[in-house]
Order: structure tokens, then sequence, then C-alpha cells
């Protein structure tokens, strides 16, 4: 969600003038889009800060300094502490007030700064009016690929997450919104558009007939635009796994038949003091439902070891559950406590040394069970979505329809362009392929 924002704020940008420039030394302003979801995140920013510091003030005895924002989830959850600890910064907004990016611009600029100050200018309100009605029309996607925005915040709480408070309430996008930006993305040259959401499967969006739709609806409407031939969405919370939405994984051509589903832990008790809402048997009857919709489709997860009081029965409930699922990919995380999320005050806190044995356990299984999956690839001709260019010249790289990276010899013209592909070798991030014959002659 932080590389859609970014450029949503390069789009308000825009008409002040501003382009995106390669590095930061070439930059009238320098804006770091932050993350602070684990602490180890959150904590690079001002490792980072310190380095941009030198930059402006370099800049400032030639009498060009960079403006210095810090922006998203870092900046919401510290605001003023940021503003104390990073003096020499500009600005420092949360995820919901970048609309009023030219404002606070206009006011850093009139603020008379000294060499190690900045203008100190704060904005992590959640306004009451929504962001996306004051943002301008999408015009910096690029490429075959790109995010949309449809749903944010959370109203959840697990116990462990910062989201709710860094990001707000849930919210839904009017559907009318969101097909125009579906529209309008795809004018640009976009083929396949992922749906981004912290809750993404909690869509409910107000729709013209005054009605609310939800994600399988909103799919299909989506599906309907001519010339995108793909649609995929992240990230799904189990508990809004609806049965019209596992339907839509049989239903709908264009849905790619991958999903991440975050399962967080296996172990009941665990996902209980979490405040998740489901166990380990309804994640697992879900993940049924959609393989009977839709047999092959390949499943990824996060999950979070050393939750406090995680036993070695807990855990081994956790591999239990991976061992059950077989994941084409999955994420896994150390449990990192976050200020004020209730967790962190619980008094059973893992220790490092075994969070991070269960975090290796964990990952040499999720490793194993990726390479299966890539390796099971081989031989077999796959729909790949090319979307980049390669390393070497005459490679470009795109996407199975189950997200996995394919390079290949084929012609920048196919840039793009959906090609069959027969996978020749698989790795463990990866897959090597090569055109079908009666494309044979577009491998560059
Ligand atoms: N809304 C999604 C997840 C959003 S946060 C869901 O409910 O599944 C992305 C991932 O970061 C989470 O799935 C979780 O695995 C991880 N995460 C969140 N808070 C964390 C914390 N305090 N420590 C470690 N990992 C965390
Ligand atoms: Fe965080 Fe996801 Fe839970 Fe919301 S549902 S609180 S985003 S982990």
């Amino acid at each position: 969600m932080n590389v859609y924002d970014s450029a949503r704020m390069a789009d308000v940008l825009a008409p002040l003038g501003y382009a995106q420039v390669a590095a930061p030394e070439q930059a009238d302003m320098i804006i770091l889009n932050t993350c602070h979801i684990r602490e180890k995140a959150a904590e690079k920013i001002y490792s980072e800060l310190g380095r941009l510091r030198l930059l402006k003030r370099a800049g400032r005895l030639r009498g060009a300094a960079p403006i210095l924002a810090v922006a998203g989830c870092v900046a919401q959850a510290e605001g003023a502490e940021m503003l104390r600890r990073a003096p020499y910064l500009d600005i420092v907004f949360g995820p919901q007030t970048y609309h009023r990016l030219p404002e606070m611009i206009a006011r850093a600029e009139r603020a008379t700064a000294s060499v190690e100050r900045g203008a100190g200018i704060l904005d992590t309100d959640f306004p009451a009016e929504v962001k996306f009605d004051h943002l301008p029309k999408v015009s910096s996607a690029a490429g075959s690929t790109s995010f949309l925005t449809i749903q944010e915040g959370c109203d959840k709480f697990c116990t462990f997450c910062v989201v709710p408070y860094t990001r707000g309430a849930e919210y839904s996008r009017p559907v009318a919104a969101v097909l125009e930006e579906g529209r309008r993305l795809v004018a640009r040259g976009v083929r396949e558009l992922t749906l981004l959401g912290q809750n993404v499967n909690a869509y409910h969006g107000a729709a013209p007939d005054g009605g609310c739709w939800d994600l399988s609806r909103l799919i299909g409407g989506l599906a309907e635009i001519d010339g995108l031939e793909r649609i995929r969405y992240t990230t799904s919370h189990p508990r809004d796994m609806t049965p019209a939405l596992c339907a839509a994984h049989r239903d709908c051509g264009a849905l790619m038949p991958y999903l991440h589903l975050p399962a967080q832990s296996g172990s009941a008790r665990i996902l209980q003091a979490m405040n998740r809402g489901y166990g380990p048997e309804e994640y697992l009857a879900s993940v049924e439902r959609l393989r009977r919709a839709r047999p092959d489709i390949a499943l990824s997860g996060d999950f979070i070891v050393g939750f406090p009081g995680e036993s070695d029965a807990d855990f081994e409930a956790t591999m239990a559950l991976v061992r059950a699922v077989g994941y084409a990919q999955a994420y896994s995380f150390k449990y990192s406590a976050r200020p004020g999320t209730p967790a962190s005050q619980l008094a059973e806190q893992v220790p490092e040394a075994l969070k991070g044995e269960r975090l290796q356990r964990l990952q040499e299984l999720l490793d194993e069970q990726q390479m299966a999956f890539n390796g099971a690839m081989v031989g077999r001709r796959l729909a790949v979505l090319l979307d980049r260019p390669g390393r070497q010249l005459g490679q470009l790289v795109g996407r199975s329809p189950y997200m996995q990276a394919v390079h290949l010899d084929a012609a920048a013209d196919l840039l793009g362009e959906v090609v069959e592909v027969d996978i020749v070798a698989a790795h463990a991030n990866s897959l090597a392929g090569r055109l079908t014959a009666d494309l044979a002659g577009r491998a560059a």
C-alpha cells in the first residue's frame, strides 16, 4: 500500500512542478514513506534520516536545501516525537493526509529555517474528509501491472497489530470511484490490477444503485473492463473469506489462482489471544472451500512466531497447519512488540533466541514447500504477463498466474503481453521459461 500511496503522492505533486528523480542528491524534496508494522522497519528510518540530514545541511550551505519529509505509519504513530528526535525535518504527515501536501509544502517554504532546524510541520490527522475524494485522478501509473487501493484501515484490532491505530478505521471506496480508476489505469496500458486493502476482502463499497457491493461483486464489475486481463487482491482476512468470494475464484476468469491468506498461527489458544476471530479448523475449512472452487489455487500466508505465551506445543500446531495447507509461498516474522498494542503488555514475552529458533524451523518448512511448488511447474506451460525487462539484454521477466517470477528470452516489444511459456527450470524464488514454438521467433 505504501507503493500505491507513494505513486498517489507523485500525482498530487505533479501539478506543483515536481517530477521523480533517480537519487536523493538530485531532489528538491525527499519523502520517506514509512512502515510501522514491526520495530525493525520503524528503526531503519532514523538511520536513513541521519544520512539525509547531511544532504540537507550541504544543500543549505549552497542555498538549495531539499525539503525533508516523513510520511506513512511511523510518522502517524510518532508524530511530534519524530520532530523532536529529528528537528531538521520539514514535514511529518500520516497516511490519511497526503492530499494536503501542497498546503504543507507552501507552509514549509514560507517557514524561515535555520541551518539545522526544519520547518517542523506536522499533520497526522484522521480528517473528516476522505483523502480519495481530494486526490487528483491517477496519472503516475506506468507499466502493465498496477496497485489500486479499494479499502483502507481496520476495525479488527488483533492484539499484536498497529494498523488500526496508524491507518485508522475501516473504509471502503465507493464502487464508482474504483471502477473509474480501474478503467483509467487500463486505458494507460495496465493489464493486471492488484486490489489493495489492509482487509481487502472486508470491502463493502457504496454502489451506484444505492446498495452495497462486496469484493466478489466488485471483482465481477472490474472484470468487465475491456483490456483488463488479470485481477488479484491482497491482503485477505480469513474471517472475511465468504462463499461468494470463493465462488468468484471458480467463476471469474480474470481472477488469478493465487491468494494471500494470513493464518498467523496454527494454535487455537494463540489465535484467540491474538483476537483473530477464527481457529485452525476454520482456517483449514476456508482453504478447503477455496480448493473446491479452484483446485489449482496457490496459497500464501503470514505467520508470527513467538507471540507472548506461545509454548512449544503452540508452535508445533503452527507447523502442523503449514504441513496441512502446503503453501506456494509465505512470509514469517518474529513477534515484535508494538507500542500501544495489548499484546505488548502481556507478561509472558518469548525470549528472542527461542523466537529465532522457531522462525528458522518454520522458514525451512516454508522454503521446502515453496521449492516443491515451483519444482512442480517444470514441464508445464503457463500464461505469463511480461511486466519488466530482465537483468540481461534480451530478457524479460513476468508473473505466472501463481505469482511466480518467470525469466525468459523475449523481445522487448512483448512487454505488457500475456504469453504462453514452457517452464524449463525452477529455483527457490523464480522460474525459467521459454516462449512456445509459435512465439519463438520473438525471443530476442
Ligand atoms: N490485515 C492482514 C495483515 C496486515 S499486517 C491480516 O490480518 O492478516 C501484515 C503482516 O505483518 C501480518 O499478517 C502479520 O503477520 C505481520 N505483523 C503484524 N504485526 C506484527 C507484529 N507486531 N509482529 C510481527 N509481525 C507482525
Ligand atoms: Fe492488523 Fe490485519 Fe488484525 Fe487488522 S486484521 S488488526 S490489519 S493483523
